[in-house]
């Protein structure tokens, strides 16, 4: 089950993402209007969790876009403001359900859990490149007839190469997606994930590795059959 975040307030981004990962969900953060858009519309999530107050554009203004485009996901807001004209506009505009901060986080969790039942299916939502197929559900990969399980870590960094598959991948962009980006997370626990991951890919008899670019970053390279 994977669940887009959309709060500009670091602490509690990284406190609900660590909240819905210890019960077993994925979570991905951003931290604007615009990206929750991009990022909304280019994977299929089970859920958003999205804050009125954000930058670039506010959480009305995403919902509203994200209807538009047909994205039928289910969304949560997160509003500081307590007047009802808020709540009656959140909904109005296309959101199913609103929480006003602060919330504790059983009610958070009992909103999650509702909303994303209410999806009624669970959806293997995949992201492919060459040989490789990553169930974002699962944090499988697959290549031909084998797969292995990835760690947390290891699947928030592959994720972030197969969404990017041409782009070489800043080390500080890594730490940012698997480690969050006020981690105290360095060069060297990236470098650490690389190489498992590259003994998986191994393992898979993938023609796809992870290239390093010195003081750039890493990206994906395609090698002979
Ligand atoms: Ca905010």
């Amino acid at each position: 089950m994977q669940i887009l975040i959309v709060e500009d307030e670091l602490a509690l981004s990284n406190a609900i993402k660590k909240l819905l990962e210890q019960r077993g969900y994925f979570a991905d953060a951003v931290y604007d209007g615009d990206s929750a858009v991009d990022y909304a519309t280019s994977v299929n999530y089970s859920l958003i969790i999205l804050d009125v107050m954000l930058p670039k554009r506010d959480g009305f203004e995403v919902v509203r876009a994200l209807r538009r485009e047909g994205v039928h996901t289910p969304i949560l807001m997160l509003t500081a403001r307590t007047a009802t004209a808020d709540k009656v506009q959140g909904l109005n505009c296309g959101a199913d359900d609103y929480l006003t901060k602060p919330f504790d986080t059983d009610e958070l969790l009992a909103r999650v859990g509702a909303l994303t039942r209410r999806t009624g299916e669970v959806l293997v939502d995949t992201v492919r490149f060459e040989d490789l197929t990553l169930e974002l559900g699962s944090a499988k990969l697959l290549c031909g007839d084998d797969s292995v399980q990835l760690s947390r870590k290891e699947f928030a960094v592959l994720k972030t190469f197969l969404y990017n598959p041409t782009m070489t991948i800043a080390t500080d962009t890594l730490i940012a997606n698997a480690w969050g980006i006020d981690s105290e997370a360095t060069d060297n626990n990236v470098e650490v994930y690389i190489s498992f991951l590259r003994k998986k890919l191994k393992y898979l008899g993938s023609r796809v590795s992870i290239r390093k670019l010195q003081r750039i970053g890493y990206r994906l390279e395609v090698g002979e059959c």
